[in-house]
């Protein structure tokens, strides 16, 4: 006999405070269903892709392949859009019944003003509905979660990298995990444990130490043990009551040895937080201009990190590279639906007056009036060649390239991150071909990039997403006791 186990995907990382909101029809275009959305998914290196290509390798399972959402990392969602997800979500997997198993992979920080915890929303609904199927659920390494959370579901693992070059190796742990429970006919325990620490994104790539330490004591304990062990960084800039640093174990000795590994690293957390959240250095425009100019890119490019951006159009370092002689200068993958459509209209080899970036939101800089050439301009869909969502395809929508002095920007109409090559390699280009690159991925981009670079700056705007995690506007974070700063941080167990 087969297992049938179904598998049902979200993804969207919500930045409370942007104004621009995914809406219902936002979830319906991101949306792919069944075999096609197999297809798309199968060896690709992304939750879905592990959770596929583990069924169809085990002798005993059945994929049933439901439904993908994936928005990316933007504003909130509408209650509708949630609401919508939920029930399209219940309504497939009901269709697909008898299942044996279920895998949900959800980001963990989406986002949405009439609920409180998004995540724990969807699992209890698929509970109720299933009440006797295991579930197991994969998240992104930057979910905000806590025990309520996962207390209708079975298994909760989250990526153990960031950037997350382990995304397919996730959706296996939950599959493993879940085909475990159906044959041997018995449940690990689970436990989250909190240490009261909120980081910024930035701070959360997990080669920086100490943060590497405590990874690498999970990965003894689940050495030394039956366990796998989730150390997650939470995301700062989703505002909700468990905001945060999490640690979640699965322990097939018992819910007693899950809760005493989540504590144990959770005070290790807590422990080192001040040192967690001064890892590295961040400097201010000016600071990080005059930083360039004293020292050029040797042989290769400096990466500007304009990390504070959440919705890839800030226009504080743009604006400031502009009458600056630092060599050439790329900015990837800028979001500016209406500068793409302006260049696609007039053309490759046009000049064009253009209002560039900065028009999400007031705090984004505000765009630049200035006069472009056209390089290129058209409908741009591309393979991922990186090591992230590697082999997946990304539409990017209308794309242009356009120059003007020694400024390159490729605009786009979907968002999307330049954490690779490949925002270079599309258009014929090579990041080398750069002296200055400037970049707003927060932690995804150092895999490519580290090697690829001269050196990173970081640099800190007055934007959606700051290193200091004080300036933004929490209201439903009990701010009193979970920031890294306070003298004695609450342990939530
Ligand atoms: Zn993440």
């Amino acid at each position: 006999m087969s297992f049938r186990v179904a598998y049902a995907g979200f993804m969207l990382e919500s930045v409370s405070a942007v104004p621009v909101i995914s809406t219902k029809d936002d979830f319906i275009r991101n949306t792919t269903r069944g075999e096609a959305m197999a297809k798309a998914f199968a060896g690709t290196n992304t939750v879905a892709g592990g959770c596929l290509d583990t069924l169809d390798a085990a002798p005993d399972a059945v994929a049933v392949p439901l439904v993908q959402t994936v928005i990316g990392a933007l504003g909130p969602a509408s209650d509708e859009a949630i609401a919508w997800l939920t029930g399209e979500t219940l309504s497939l997997l009901a269709r697909a019944a008898p299942l044996d198993g279920i895998v949900l992979f959800l980001h963990g920080a989406s986002w949405a003003p009439g609920y409180e915890d998004i995540e724990r929303h969807v699992i209890s609904k698929v509970r109720n509905a299933h009440p006797d199927v295991p579930i197991s659920v994969a998240l992104d390494y930057h979910g905000n979660v806590d025990s309520r959370t996962f207390a209708e579901c079975d298994v909760a693992v989250a990526y153990r990298h960031s950037p997350h070059t382990d995304m397919g190796q996730t959706g296996a742990r939950a599959t493993e995990a879940l085909l475990r429970i159906l044959r041997e006919g018995r449940k690990p325990g689970l436990a989250v444990c909190k240490p009261g620490v909120v980081i910024p994104s930035i701070l959360s790539a997990t080669a920086l130490e100490p943060l590497a330490t405590v990874i690498a004591e999970a990965r003894a304990l689940e050495a030394a043990g039956d366990c796998d062990i989730s150390v997650m960084a939470g995301f700062a800039y989703a505002d909700s009551p468990n905001t945060g640093m999490s640690v979640v174990a699965v322990d097939w000795d018992g819910q007693e040895a899950a809760a005493t590994k989540a504590r144990q690293l959770a005070e290790r957390l807590q422990a080192l937080r001040r040192e967690i959240s001064s890892a590295i250095p961040v400097a201010d425009v000016s600071g990080a201009l005059a930083d360039l100019e004293a020292r050029p890119g040797a042989g290769k490019p400096v990466v500007l990190l304009e990390h504070a951006d959440r919705m890839n159009d800030s226009t504080y370092l743009l604006r400031a590279l502009m009458d600056r002689e630092v060599g050439r200068v790329s900015v990837p993958f800028m979001f500016d639906p209406e500068t793409a459509e302006q260049a696609l209209a007039a053309g490759a080899g046009a000049e064009i007056d253009l209002m560039l970036g900065g028009k999400t939101s007031p705090e984004s800089g505000g765009p630049i009036a200035l006069r472009a050439k056209v390089l290129w301009a058209g409908h741009k869909t591309y393979t991922v060649t990186g090591q992230m969502q590697t082999g997946a395809t990304i539409d990017l929508g209308t794309t242009a390239l356009i120059e003007f002095g020694h400024i390159r920007v490729s605009v786009v109409s979907n968002f999307a991150f330049a954490i690779d090559g490949d925002p270079f390699y599309i258009f014929d280009e090579r990041p080398e071909d750069y002296d200055v690159i400037v970049l707003r991925s927060k932690t995804h981009f150092r895999a490519f990039y580290e090697p690829a670079s001269d050196r990173i700056i970081v640099v800190d705007t007055p934007d959606l997403g700051p290193a200091d995690v004080k300036l933004i506007p929490f209201t439903q974070l009990d701010t009193a006791q979970k920031f890294p700063w306070k003298e004695t941080p609450v342990l939530t167990c």
